[in-house]
């Protein structure tokens, strides 16, 4: 049964962005939203629109029961979980499927896995992905924690395996410190996550943060779509990406797009999904896949032509993918910025009323937003307010629309992240595509 009417368990630009797929495509949509978002233009935009709770997202956004009574109600067919909140929620994913409801999303199986750092490291590695080196599992034993450390090299890094968003993870220099780092580490992801367990990785330098996005059909065909580069972070939150990297060539992008694609192949793995990799002198490291849309999505969709959101749904529907490997062809360059409503250098918050708005237009430049004027930004929920997304023929031509396209946004009444994107567009390393994870933060320091 082809899906009719699509529940979005979702608030913001993801949430636009999905239903304007859905609209392309002949489907109806459900908003649904906590009481702070009743004026939320993914609420205006949908055909149907159901409150499910208050602001807090752990009674609203993150409601299960909330969310199937919705679909129940409104007779949706499917629901897309977006990002974040419960699209990576198993448990979720299963209670959808269990109601007979199409869920836009991996197989629950493949969530669960992918959602253990340990057992994530253990698939990727069984399937052919290379490892950054380090423990095979958890370590609780010394002795043995010391060997695998040797032999991987210090530094290592000691990681929570139920850790998540960049924490649960510490930096061991030597011998010395090792036991004391593992007890600490052990004791703070009991704390934090209710999971003592840690394992250890060798720690990469001065790496890059590169992605490739992937699909699979379910039924052992997968297709790659190449890669995005992420490394300009801060506190391991990611600012601007950009497709292809600056620093893979076309037949490295074959070669390893062609290991990740016969891995997802090999999983029978169902829906979009991203393989992340730290990467360092040539060499890809996998640390952890994302088994859901990105963020950073659109620089793929602007390099590929290839709609992200529409191929989740015609998957999910049973059908085959739409292109064939051969038939992806890699055009330009893409660049994203994150626009997020918060001081552009101290990163205070900055929620509250929009007082006029106008987004950037022209040739090849994408606003996902939804913002407006009179709009305000409730305080509860992630910062990002905003992407401006630019491709041109040249990665060169890319980064002068961008700062032509940052100057023409209008985002009156809040304080946003605009000034810092204006300024790093000008940085000479970053305009020579030379910089690692580590680049931005550096930057930030230096620029205080
Ligand atoms: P999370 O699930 O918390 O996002 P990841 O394993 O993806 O954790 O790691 C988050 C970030 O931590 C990476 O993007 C990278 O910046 C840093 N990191 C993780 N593992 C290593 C490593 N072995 N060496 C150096 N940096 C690392």
């Amino acid at each position: 049964m082809p899906i009719k009417r699509l529940l979005i368990a979702n608030r913001g630009e993801i949430a636009l962005r999905i239903h304007r797929a859905a609209h392309e495509m002949g489907i109806e949509t459900v908003a649904v939203h906590s009481t702070a978002d009743a004026d939320a233009m993914h609420v205006r935009l949908a055909d149907h629109a159901v409150c499910i709770g208050p602001p807090a997202a752990k009674d609203s956004y993150l409601n299960m029961a909330a969310i199937i009574s919705a679909a129940e109600i409104t007779h949706a067919d499917a629901i897309h979980p977006g990002y974040g909140f419960l699209s990576e929620n198993a448990k979720f994913a299963e209670i959808v499927e269990a109601h007979d409801i199409t869920w836009i999303g991996p197989k629950p199986e493949h969530i669960r896995t992918m959602g253990d750092k340990i057992e994530a490291k253990r698939t990727a590695g069984a399937l052919g992905l290379p490892l950054v080196p380090g423990s095979d599992g958890a370590v609780s034993d010394i002795k043995e924690a010391k060997a695998i450390a040797e032999a991987a090299g210090y530094p290592v890094i000691i990681k929570a395996a139920s850790g998540g968003g960049g924490r649960g993870m510490k930096v061991c220099n030597g011998p010395d410190e090792l036991e004391t780092l593992i007890q600490q580490a052990g004791s703070e992801a009991k704390a934090a996550f209710g999971d003592a367990t840690v394992y250890i990785e060798k720690y990469l330098g001065n790496p890059r943060h590169i992605e490739f996005q992937v699909f699979g059909d379910g039924n052992g065909n997968a297709i790659h779509l190449g890669e995005r580069d992420c490394s300009l972070q801060r506190r391991h939150q990611k600012v601007l990406e950009e497709a292809p990297s600056p620093v893979i060539s076309a037949a490295e992008r074959d070669r390893m797009g062609g290991i990740v694609a016969k891995a997802m192949a090999d999983m029978g793995y169902r829906g979009a999904g991203t393989i992340e990799f730290l990467w360092e002198n040539g060499e890809f490291y996998f640390i952890e896949m994302n088994t859901r849309l990105q963020v950073e999505h659109p620089v793929t969709e602007a390099i590929t032509g290839v709609d992200l959101v529409r191929e989740q749904i015609r998957i999910a529907d049973g059908k085959p993918l739409s292109v064939k490997q051969e038939e992806i062809e890699f055009k330009g360059h893409a660049i994203e910025c994150r626009i997020n409503a918060e001081d552009p250098f101290n990163f205070t918050p900055s929620p509250g009323l929009v007082t006029s708005y106008h987004a950037a237009g022209g040739m090849h430049v994408r606003v996902d937003s939804g913002l407006y004027a009179g709009y305000r930004i409730p305080p509860y929920y992630d910062s990002m307010i905003a992407k401006l997304i630019v491709s041109g023929r040249t990665r060169e031509g890319c980064i002068m629309r961008l700062k032509r396209a940052l100057e023409e946004m209008v985002i009156g009444g809040v304080k946003t992240s605009i000034p810092l994107h204006q300024k790093l567009l000008t940085d000479p390393k970053f305009l020579d595509g030379d910089y690692s994870i580590k680049y931005l933060e550096q930057w930030l320091s230096e620029a205080e």
